[in-house]
């Protein structure tokens, strides 16, 4: 019987691991600084890349761990430079990834499960249900591949693509302890958000972590009876529970919450919603971020017009809520959540009549901004 040989992944291996692997193969120690820094500094691909180190040794760390098994197969950039990857995993299943460049600092918004088990009925991506978790080399690939685009780390990180995070927890933190790790990427947790749909045990099961990462909650609406109608049941917290944990986030943390707010037309978008939503963000001490709905093709779900957006907004400001509302960006490009991936199966997966046509990037305005 073939036996096979699972190899450790280069971009997820401690300077411990290196430096003894390095040991055991009869080679200097320096060598390890070398080739962390190949990877986590310069998110070389494969050891070819790797110019100070002697070919052989190339050969054996190509034998010994597998480097980036990620392909990029599809970008779209749009006018306003936003960029959206489609990225191939080793099994061919997709994810996506974007670049979201402002005058003076870049986002990534990355993915981390193939598909979602949460289902909100607004979006693309928890259409077809869960498929798969990315294991933590293929967070760190998707972060790798957009460092080499910039040629650089991001200003910012946010876990806003497709998937629920916090129902990957072990992949999802391993993959930002290695971000943040000084051994690592070095980038400061305060620079890399978790949204959540609010999946209660993983806020608690964060928040003991006692890491500064920034905490967003899509709450969407002030009451469970509202938000039963844009969330499925299964995988729906209470909100009092929710706000339970968020308080005990900030207090483990430091870090104020932020509240995502999807505003679907008719549903969640009243200006007594506002109040409602002013009283429980105070409650938590949270900001909000509107974030106006892109239609995926139901009509039960669409987006309100901009006077009432404005309303709500200014509602929540009388109310001393700090509040912004997301940007559109990458308006020539296939940017909503879990659509370039729909959209390249060629699958209408659920209510997505034209992908092509619907447009949202995941832009934190606050995280853009480094202001959390
Ligand atoms: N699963 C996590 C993170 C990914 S979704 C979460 O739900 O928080 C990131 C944000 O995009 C969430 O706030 C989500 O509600 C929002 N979103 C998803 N589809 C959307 C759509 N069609 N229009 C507007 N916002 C959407
Ligand atoms: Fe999943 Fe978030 Fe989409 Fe809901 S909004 S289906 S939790 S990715």
């Amino acid at each position: 019987m073939n036996q096979v040989t699972v190899k450790t992944s280069a971009n997820t291996i401690s300077e411990t691991e290196l430096k003894e692997w390095l040991r055991s193969i009869g080679q200097p120690e320096y060598r390890c600084a070398q080739i962390r820094s190949w990877i986590f500094k310069n998110f070389a691909v494969s050891p070819d890349e790797m110019k100070n180190v002697p070919v052989e040794l190339r050969a054996k760390l190509s034998e010994k761990f597998s480097f980036c098994r990620t392909s990029e197969i599809k970008s779209d950039k749009s006018a306003d430079g936003t960029e959206k990857l489609l990225l191939k995993l080793h099994d061919g299943e997709c994810v996506e990834s974007v670049i979201i460049p402002s005058p003076d600092r870049f986002t990534f918004c990355l993915s981390t499960q193939v598909g979602c088990p949460v289902g909100c009925y607004f979006c693309a991506s928890g259409s077809g249900g869960l498929i798969r978790n990315l294991d933590v080399s293929e967070i760190l690939d998707e972060l790798f591949i957009c460092c080499r685009k910039i040629g650089g780390v991001p200003d910012n990180i946010v876990f806003m693509g497709t998937g629920e995070p916090l129902m990957n927890y072990s992949n999802l933190v391993a993959a930002m302890n290695i971000m943040g790790g000084s051994g690592y990427m070095g980038i400061s947790p305060r620079r890399i958000t978790v949204s959540t749909s609010g999946f209660v045990p993983g806020i608690i099961r964060l928040a003991d972590e006692k890491k500064p990462w920034n905490l967003a909650v899509s709450i969407h609406a002030p009451t469970d009876k509202v938000r039963a109608a844009l969330i499925p049941l299964k995988h729906r917290y209470p909100i009092k529970e929710i706000c339970d944990a968020c308080r005990y986030y900030f207090s483990n943390t430091g870090r104020i919450v932020t509240f995502e707010y999807t505003l679907v037309k008719d549903i969640n978008d009243s200006p007594s919603h506002a109040l409602e939503l002013a009283t429980i963000a105070h409650g938590c001490g949270a900001k909000v971020n509107l974030i106006p709905l892109n239609p995926i093709g139901n009509p039960a779900f669409s987006r309100p017009e901009k006077q009432i957006i404005t309303k709500f907004e200014s509602i929540l400001r009388s109310k001393k809520i700090p509040v912004t509302v997301r940007v559109e960006k990458g308006d020539n490009i296939n940017a909503a959540c879990g659509q370039l991936r729909v959209s390249h199966h060629g699958k209408q997966v659920g209510a997505v009549k034209d992908p092509v046509k619907n447009h949202r990037v995941h832009r934190d305005e606050n995280a853009v901004k480094g202001k959390k």
